[in-house]
């Protein structure tokens, strides 16, 4: 696709993502795509961030795509928190989030002195996640249009963005009441306490407030989404939520074509990449679910157990990513009873199970023709490579916009089971542990599991539909297709701001 879109001049992007694997992630993604499309891209990143994805800045520095990527000192020092704390995953206490939220307005004039310096070429568009508010001042003092960035479904943002308008929370007093989402097409039903800190900030933080000044003033949004999947949702947020320019242009995981680079995204993988492939290779069609809760969810001891014994109740092989066991994980997210329990469990199924400690390669196992289910914490970016690659869902969400795209999965697309966890935990996730998570028993994540993996009618029919918005998600990213035509008109829109 190398300069295909022959845009005239090649604009210049400059690219600020949250430092967490969620984001970062579909935002390398997004700057290939756009430099392989005729952009010339700065990706802002810290050199922990940096050292962690230098496998895929290698590959492009080989592939001569034009992304030159910026590493900007992470103001640890400034905002009080350890010196190596530069992503999200990496904050090991509570009392660590909002002072890491703080420091990243610190990064300002690092970024200003950067665009400023006249090695670097002028640039013409920013791209900001929704974190990065700060970015508003920078867009308005070099002059250019500053897009913010969704890694969100449209659905989740939508439903977001009606609730706060209506001033529907308030008038719900009791977190556990259920209510119907409202200006809705479908009747979709949550727990006040399963959206309130996705529409609403914690506490003591005005961090949602701004997201919704910052995205109020940016010139368009960009998302990590595409037109089949939900065409209601795009469109109704477009015309009567937002009212202004939006790109999709996903699902961005799809750009990942050869598995050398499915394989490199995130962080390096904690399992041989030929050892995993010859395990899958073993493995008939469909048969293999993978167990996985994204890059910052942690399972407490007592809830790895049931997930265990779960699994080998039902003798359905297996993949299970489990980080709380990751013994070259920082000592605070070690956990020595975990530990132990997985290498007994691990001796008990070798035959049918896969434990990966640590980070795996997630996107080239979904691919894989072995893998027939996914359990997963609804993150968006695992929710819709799931989808990229037909593979259905257990859904077991967390936090944030995890129970929307659960309602999504589950009531909308009709491509998952719900594991049926009703509650956030109590306290904001961290990686070091999930203290007031209620513990889902053995006998509910088994039945799920089976459902997902069954061959009755209903399961069938959640197969049959998960792929064929596979195929759509392929499409869409192809040549004439609607995020293919979305990412050409981005750059086009960049192009005409350069001067
Ligand atoms: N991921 C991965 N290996 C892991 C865990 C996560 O490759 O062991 C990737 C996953 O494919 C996705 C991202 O990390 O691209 C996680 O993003 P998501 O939005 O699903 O969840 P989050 O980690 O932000 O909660």
């Amino acid at each position: 696709m190398k300069d295909s879109f022959n845009a005239n001049p090649r604009p210049h992007f400059v690219i600020v993502p949250l430092m967490a694997q969620g984001h970062m992630i579909p935002a390398v993604d997004m700057a290939r795509l756009l430099a392989d499309g005729g952009a010339t891209i700065s990706f802002i990143t810290t050199p922990i961030n940096a050292a962690r994805i230098r496998p895929i800045i290698d590959r492009i520095h080989n592939s001569s795509l034009p992304i030159r990527f910026i590493e900007l000192r992470f103001p640890s020092a400034e905002a009080g928190i350890p010196e190596d704390c530069e992503n999200f995953d990496l904050i090991t206490s509570e009392n660590l989030l909002k002072p890491f939220v703080e420091a990243l307005p610190l990064l300002c004039p690092q970024l200003e002195s950067y665009l400023q310096q006249s090695s670097t070429p002028k640039p013409d568009c920013i791209i900001a996640d929704n974190w990065h508010y700060w970015t508003v001042e920078v867009a308005r003092k070099f002059g250019i249009p500053r897009l913010v960035f969704h890694g969100q479904s449209c659905f989740s943002i939508y439903c977001s963005t009606v609730l706060r308008r209506r001033k529907t929370l308030d008038e719900i007093e009791d977190d556990f009441q259920v209510f119907e989402l409202p200006e809705m097409p479908e009747k979709i039903e949550v727990m006040k306490a399963q959206v309130r800190r996705w529409v609403d900030s914690p506490d003591g933080y005005n961090i949602r407030q701004m997201f919704y000044a910052g995205e109020a003033a940016a010139d368009g949004i960009v998302i990590n989404t595409f037109d089949e999947l939900e065409p209601w949702y795009i469109d109704s947020y477009r015309k009567k939520a937002i009212g202004k320019k939006v790109w999709t242009i996903g699902p961005l995981s799809l750009y990942n074509k050869h598995v050398e680079d499915r394989a490199s995204r995130g962080k390096p993988s904690s399992i041989d990449g030929g050892v995993l492939l010859q395990w899958l290779n073993g493995k008939t069609s469909n048969s293999v679910i993978l167990v996985s809760f994204g890059s910052i969810s942690r399972n407490p001891f007592p809830q790895i157990i049931e997930i265990g014994y779960a699994l080998e109740a039902s003798k359905i092989p297996f993949i299970w990513v489990v980080k709380e066991a990751d013994s070259a994980a920082a000592a605070a997210v070690v956990d020595i009873e975990t530990d132990k329990w997985m290498s007994e469990f691990e001796e008990r199924t070798r035959l049918t199970g896969l434990v990966i400690r640590g980070w795996a390669p997630q996107s080239v196992i979904l691919s894989h023709e072995a893998v027939g289910g996914f359990m997963t914490h609804c993150g968006w970016n695992s929710t819709l490579e799931a989808i990229a690659a037909g593979v259905p869902m257990v859904t077991w969400p967390r936090f944030g916009d995890q129970f929307l795209n659960e309602r999504m999965v589950v009531d909308v697309l009709k491509v998952g089971v719900a594991v049926g966890v009703k509650l956030p935990p109590t306290k904001v996730v961290m990686a070091a542990g999930e203290k007031g998570l209620r513990v889902v028993r053995r006998e509910e994540v088994e039945e799920a599991v089976r459902k997902l993996m069954g061959r009755g009618e209903e399961a069938e029919e959640r197969r049959k539909r998960v792929r064929e918005f596979g195929v759509m998600a392929t499409k869409a990213m192809e040549d004439g297709g609607s995020s293919f035509h979305n990412l050409k008109d981005l750059i086009n829109f960049a192009a005409s701001h350069s001067t």
